[in-house]
């Protein structure tokens, strides 16, 4: 996440539709920006939710009154996550224990479900709500268990963690920065008019946007591969080298991009580590 994504503030409950109203995870930090978006869709009085958030108790408050001061409701239909890093399914225990025991659909990984028992969804699963419905896209790449949701009502994207209001995302070091570009690419083959990330404000030029975000990683690749072939060896030196503009408090996520780069480098056979030290074949 780049500094862009710092100092923005959002609604605690915001309605952007007929059927999508977002309520805040109250989860803000330098790899949230403002926190989750977590979000109400159905037009009903039992909607789905999509995303939980981190679990901090505040946010089942909010959730609570967002549901009866939106929908008039006091339920949900069921839990769909996007993935399962903790920012998203941190949440699926206390909204449980608010709202009974509810589904919780996501695309199964062992590696992030952990004890949690998820209903598998995956590629071209379709979820069903009055007044909308969720098709599921497998886009791996930011993490393997991911999905984006097609919403085809608003011809409108739920991009989770692939494409942020703000900012750009983080590969982990579990994730695969080809696989990501790969799932980027595709969302230019939809028909969209608009993206609801789950980090950051309503992306209303998914178009631009995703470009923009392919020409970033782009950029990213050159400049890793020219700093390597100036013989710089080491990734806190990349860093320095390539990220001037961003505060020295994010370098460690900087870092973390540039490692997704040079693993995927090497992958593609062009560059080779000893230890710590990267090179140039
Ligand atoms: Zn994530």
């Amino acid at each position: 996440m780049t500094d862009s994504m710092i100092g923005l503030t959002m609604p605690d409950i915001g309605v952007l539709s007929d059927r999508v109203t977002v309520i805040l995870g109250q989860n803000p930090g330098p790899a949230t920006g403002p926190g989750t978006n977590t979000y109400l869709v159905g037009t009903s009085r039992q909607p789905l939710l999509l995303d939980t958030g981190q679990g901090l108790p505040q946010y089942v408050l909010i959730l609570e009154r967002g549901l009866r001061e939106t929908r008039g409701g006091e339920t949900l239909q069921e839990i769909v996550l996007t993935h399962g890093h903790m920012d998203h399914q941190g949440g699926v225990k206390s909204v449980r224990e608010r709202f009974g025991p509810l589904r919780v659909s996501k695309k199964p990984w062992d590696q992030l479900d952990g004890a949690l028992e998820v209903s598998a969804i995956d590629e071209g699963s379709e979820i069903t709500t009055d007044g909308a419905t969720l098709q599921g896209l497998w886009t791996p790449g930011h993490s393997w268990d991911h999905l984006c949701f097609y919403m085809p009502e608003e011809k409108a994207l739920f991009s989770g963690d692939l494409v942020l209001g703000a900012g750009t995302t983080v590969i982990p070091t579990d994730g695969d920065l080809g696989d990501y570009v790969r799932s980027l690419r595709r969302l230019l083959t939809l028909e969209l008019d608009l993206i609801y990330p789950a980090h950051g404000p309503v992306i209303r030029n998914p178009r631009e946007k995703i470009e923009a975000y392919l020409a970033h990683r782009q950029l990213r690749d050159e400049q890793i591969l020219e700093g390597l072939r100036d013989g710089v060896r080491r990734i806190p030196a990349l860093v320095k080298r390539i990220y001037t503009d961003v505060p020295e408090f994010l370098h460690d996520a900087a870092a973390m991009s540039v490692l997704a780069h040079l693993r995927k480098f090497e992958r593609e056979g062009l560059v080779e580590h000893d230890g710590d030290d990267w090179s140039p074949r």
